[in-house]
């Protein structure tokens, strides 16, 4: 073919309609090629080979998937993590929620940590792996979503996460307390519109939401901490922009103290501990 009326790697990527953003990481992703040698070769001609290796990639973009499952990574507290469709994809309002329990974690203990609904193991492995010292229970009620979490434990921290295959504290040992209890529970109301929107759509929906009023997953979860928390335990939540009095006033009903409500980078409420 002659190579002129091929398009450049620019022209392409314009074609696609896509965000740039988004273009940019699926190519160089089916390429196997950096951001700096794509943006290098901006100007030059896109061979055949090429374009047929991206296509796909492209196309189920085109058609609604979300990147991070179509290129089966995202990063998240600058480590990076293995997603499939069986996971939630990392969001970065959630480093919050990991900043705010490893604040709680020292570093020269033993402490033990419970990650409750783990799905890709983000919130456990990022402890995990700060934390050399802690023991990391992750637990989720999905099988395939656990097999995401030990993939991503036995990258980032092989030696003390623990993944258990259970429905919240059901499958625990009856004897187990724990330092530091946290979760990114499913906390979306079940008649949200967005479910049925963009990236959202090809999102575990058991990951999203509870099929109720969003708070009752963070009611049994709550509820269960009570008999599993140390004394001077704490129990963390992410939550949505609309729930920090509901949830600071659950945990007052259950008897926490120390409660207090976070703000997220975009200045939301988003995380609730006590
Ligand atoms: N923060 C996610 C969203 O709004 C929801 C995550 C969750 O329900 N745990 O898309």
């Amino acid at each position: 073919m002659n190579p002129s009326t091929l398009p450049t790697y620019r022209e392409f990527l314009n074609a696609t309609g896509l965000e740039p953003v988004d273009a940019r990481a699926l190519i160089c992703h089916a390429l196997g090629v950096s951001p700096a040698w794509l943006a290098a070769r901006q100007r030059d001609a896109m061979p055949s080979d090429e374009i047929e290796r991206v296509s796909p990639a492209i196309k189920r973009r085109q058609q609604g998937e979300p990147v991070a499952y179509i290129v089966g990574t995202r990063e998240f507290y600058s480590l990076e993590f293995a997603v499939n469709p069986a996971v939630l994809i990392p969001r970065p309002e959630t480093e919050l929620l990991v900043d705010e329990a490893l604040a709680r974690i020292p570093a020269e203990t033993a402490a033990t940590v419970l990650d409750l609904g783990t799905g890709s193991g983000i919130i456990a492995v990022t402890i995990a792996h700060h934390r050399p010292r802690a023991l990391v229970t992750a637990v989720d009620a999905s099988a395939p979503a656990l097999a995401v979490a030990q993939q991503n434990a036995n990258q980032h921290a092989p030696a003390n996460v623990t993944c258990c295959l259970s429905d919240w504290y059901q499958a625990l040992p009856g004897n187990r307390l724990f330092d530091v209890i946290v979760s990114n529970p499913p906390y979306i109301v079940a008649e949200d519109p967005h479910l049925a929107r963009g990236d959202l759509r090809f999102e575990p929906i058991s990951a999203l939401t509870d099929h109720a009023d969003g708070l009752a997953c963070i009611r049994t979860i709550t509820q269960g901490a009570v008999d599993r928390l140390k004394p001077d335990g704490w129990l963390l939540f992410e939550h949505g922009y609309d729930q920090g009095q509901a949830v600071r006033h659950l945990l007052q009903q259950y008897g926490f103290i120390k409660i207090n409500t976070l703000q997220d980078l975009a200045g939301i409420d988003r995380v609730t501990l006590g």
